[in-house]
């Protein structure tokens, strides 16, 4: 029997409009996009679909996701995005056609790989402007290197210097980071007597100066996945209002199971939930909840869900069950019943790398 439920929902016509658009603004502005695809595990439809819709390059954190599609026949070029481990550049240099890097070590280590592989590959040399994970935190140490890939590394070709903000320190793209990464390529193309062809200025959170109309020029190229995808980070998180981007591209749909008026409170002595944790919980008196097949193994966080139904929050779960407090729902619920709810990007994360969670394409 084919699994029905949990099934995720793919609105591709929806993710095409969304990154139409943003390859739209980002080439008023001179700016070319790499489609990301890591946040829906590589989806080798959704890849197909983000170069259809004017992307340049396709770009992932994990190589096996960039060897799936191009074993499914997507073409690339495909850019990996996570500066590799020494153990996997010989994948990176028959896989990939462009790396982000930011290591002498394993730079040394990927010309030895292109050496033995008799192939080439191109860099993008990553500075950290202060979101402190990857990329030289020196400016001069990053332009050395730069001219180091250029002059010492025959197989490895500079193809660029890039920049990721607004990941882990949370620090938000600025024009002003943006004309600090824009000195370092001109030190860069100083020392080494030509133009860069990429200036790689972040992710979804520095379209925002796309959107805004204050990207300076000289920044050529956006690595873009969530804004597409999922499309809430900016709409909903930054409030930014007038994007105009679809935020239901994913929508998990899921069974009713049980529906009962329960306490709300737990009752006998609280220790701790199935995942080590002591959560609170809130004395509502009884409320009338349900439980719908699907729990954190396929979503991560259940809290983060927006269910689509008035009325209804999620109350918490374990690992196969998500439990909902349905009292002020006014549809009336009960087992067999489907609920559909939008994903946040760490839902759908989860959700599209899951092989017991049906997939349905939307394709009109
Ligand atoms: C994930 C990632 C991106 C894309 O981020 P989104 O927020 O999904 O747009 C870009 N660059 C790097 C280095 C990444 O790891």
């Amino acid at each position: 029997m084919e699994r029905q439920f949990p099934r995720l929902e793919v609105n591709l016509p929806h993710l095409r409009e969304n990154m139409e658009k943003i390859v739209t603004n980002c080439g008023q502005c001179g700016i070319q996009v790499c489609g990301v695809i890591k946040g829906c595990s590589g989806l080798p439809e959704v890849a197909e679909l983000f170069r259809q819709a004017g992307c340049a390059e396709l770009g992932s954190s994990r190589i096996e996701q960039i060897i799936a599609c191009r074993e499914a026949g997507i073409p690339g070029p495909y850019l990996l995005l996570r500066i590799p481990m020494i153990s996997e550049l010989e994948d990176v240099v028959q896989w990939c056609d462009t790396s982000l890097q930011s290591d002498l070590t394993v730079l040394d280590a990927l010309e030895a790989a292109c050496c033995r592989l008799d192939q080439t590959h191109r860099v993008i040399v990553m500075v950290d402007l202060g979101d402190l994970r990857e990329g030289f935190w020196n400016r001069d140490e990053m332009v050395n290197a730069c001219v180091y890939v250029e002059k010492n590394l025959p197989h490895v070709h500079l193809a660029g210097v890039g920049v990721n903000l607004g990941c882990y320190g949370s620090i938000q793209p600025t024009s002003d980071k943006m004309n600090s990464l824009l000195t370092i390529a001109h030190h860069v193309e100083a020392r080494i007597g030509r133009q860069l062809e990429i200036v790689s200025g972040g992710a979804s959170s520095s379209y925002t100066l796309v959107h805004w109309g204050s990207m300076p020029q000289g920044i050529n190229h956006l690595r873009i996945g969530e804004t597409a995808l999922n499309a809430r980070d900016l709409q909903i998180d930054w409030g930014i209002r007038n994007m105009g981007l679809h935020m239901d591209g994913f929508v998990l749909k899921g069974e009713v199971l049980e529906v009962r008026t329960k306490p709300s409170y737990p009752v006998g002595q609280i220790a701790i939930d199935a995942f080590g944790r002591r959560p609170t919980y809130v004395d509502r008196g009884n409320r009338k909840r349900c439980i719908v097949g699907f729990g954190r193994a396929d979503v991560g966080d259940l809290e983060r869900l927006m269910p689509h139904d008035p009325g209804v929050t999620v109350l918490g779960g374990s690992s196969d069950h998500c439990i909902l407090d349905i009292e002020d729902c006014p549809r009336n619920l009960k087992a067999g019943d489907i609920m559909s709810f939008t994903l946040s990007y760490s839902n759908m994360l989860y959700a599209t790398g899951r092989p017991d969670v049906a997939l349905k394409f939307i394709k009109t």
